[in-house]
């Protein structure tokens, strides 16, 4: 066990990290580079302890993967159970019951009462690959619609899908066809302002695929419900209803990227789950295995069953030990509830940085729901021009402190909080506190 409390050992990065990450230069390559070079030693609930000795408080969750704690004791069980039964058959060769229960307990799960059929992948990129294909095997159409501020992926599919171009795009190309962006209902950065959000950008959009794409020629239009990466963008309410609803009048498939924001993030299931909106075709990934690689693509049975034998798969898809760790962690959210604590630590956190906002004219928005929160930063409040290096500076200061913090946002600016699910009152206003110091001291 790992006392829910931070300490601070050494300095951060320790010496020991600092050792590991010399080797790190020396063998990785710099494309893969790292927010917060402490090595992790181990983890439990909302604290990470690393080689040196130091515990941080863990407000990333290793982007939203680890909603159940770090080191959960059902994940625990059920891995070194499954570990010890067989690791690796490939279900495409033969079968095993827990890649099926996965598909059920993820057809009984996602939106809609509807029938339903699901196939698993590893990661969240080959996943929202696969809803493609499906889209366009399934609707015999091409173009595929994407939005400003989207991230889908590292894949050279789903970079044409993902918008920002440093550092995901950046001399990668070309990227693949019949992708299409069209603008993002982004209420605090909405041209005509937030009260006309909404309509417009539901005009704008569906006029714009009519013009340029035809929506004859347009399989599928794929949205995150808050957008991840993009940084935590909540569409206003209505939106996505609508969308959806003009998406099923012209026979295109209307497909949720839930992979950042499904499995009680949001306080409920699935973000699409507070307005009822029902996609034909939902993605997720990152938070459905407490850790281990997994994903999936959870789609209407008529859609899902066009599909030839053999279409979809691979070697590694639906892995048993990624599966026993992925009902172990769909059980854990039940039983304890995590979508109703993901409400709660909203308010703490809506709480704490509504304090900031009142302090700092450099806070513009404070957004998000459930434990998927963010703050974006701006030099003012009238010009909202994004204030990326003092994002950086605070984001540094955390660091330094012994929280780990995360930012996104296609500007830099944008401050987000990813704690897992079962972290401790404490440990988040712990966590504040760091961030309000941090706050004034890059000032
Ligand atoms: C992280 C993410 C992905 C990509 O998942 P990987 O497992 O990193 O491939 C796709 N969509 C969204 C919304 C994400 O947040």
């Amino acid at each position: 066990m790992i006392e829910q409390r931070r300490v601070l050992k050494t300095a951060i990065p320790g010496p020991k990290s600092q050792e590991l990450h010399q080797r790190k230069l020396a063998s990785v390559s710099t494309g893969v580079s790292t927010g917060l070079p402490i090595y992790v030693e181990s983890g439990q609930d909302g604290i990470l302890r690393d080689v040196d000795g130091n515990q941080l408080i863990d407000f990333g969750s290793g982007i939203a993967v680890t909603s159940v704690g770090n080191g959960n004791q059902r994940i625990i069980d059920a891995v070194q159970k499954q570990i010890a039964d067989f690791t690796h058959t490939c279900f495409m060769v033969t079968p095993y019951e827990e890649y099926v229960e996965v598909c059920e307990e993820l057809n009984k799960r996602t939106p809609g009462s509807h029938e339903k059929r699901t196939a698993l992948f590893n990661s969240g990129a080959e996943a929202v690959e696969n809803a493609v294909k499906v889209a366009r095997h399934y609707t015999g159409k091409d173009a595929i619609v994407a939005f400003d501020h989207a991230y889908h992926g590292r894949t050279n599919l789903t970079l044409a899908m993902t918008a920002k171009n440093m550092p995901y795009k950046h001399k990668f190309g070309p990227f693949a066809s019949e992708l299409y962006r069209v603008p993002m209902a982004y209420p605090y950065r909405w041209p005509g302002g937030e009260k006309h959000c909404e309509a417009e950008a539901f005009s704008y959009i569906t006029d714009q695929i009519h013009a340029q794409i035809g929506e004859e020629n347009t399989a599928a239009v794929i949205i995150e419900p808050i957008q991840g990466e993009g940084g935590f963008i909540v569409p206003p309410p209505g939106f996505l209803p609508a969308l959806a609803q003009w998406c099923r009048d012209h026979d295109i498939l209307f497909i949720a990227d839930e992979v950042q924001s499904g499995f009680c993030r949001s306080g409920d299931w699935f973000a699409v789950d507070h307005e009822e909106v029902v996609p034909d075709i939902i993605v997720t990934a990152k938070g459905i295995a407490g850790g281990m690689p997994l994903s999936g693509i959870t789609g209407r049975a008529d859609i899902m069953d066009t599909i030839h034998g053999g279409g979809l798969g691979g070697t590694y898809g639906g892995n048993p030990v990624a599966c026993a760790a992925a009902l172990a962690s769909i059980e854990t959210m039940e039983a304890d509830d995590l979508a109703g604590r993901a409400r709660e630590i909203e308010a703490i956190l809506k709480g704490r940085l509504g304090e900031l906002s009142e302090k700092y004219e450099q806070v513009g928005e404070v957004r998000g729901r459930g434990a998927m929160i963010a703050m974006e930063l701006v030099e003012d409040r009238v010009t909202k021009a994004p204030a990326a290096a003092l994002t950086g500076a605070i984001n540094k200061a955390c660091h330094e402190r012994g929280l780990v913090t995360l930012t996104c946002g296609t500007l830099g600016n944008v401050f987000r909080f990813l704690p897992p699910l079962t972290i401790s009152d404490d440990l988040l206003n712990e966590g504040m506190d760091i961030l309000g110091e941090a706050f004034a001291a890059s000032l």
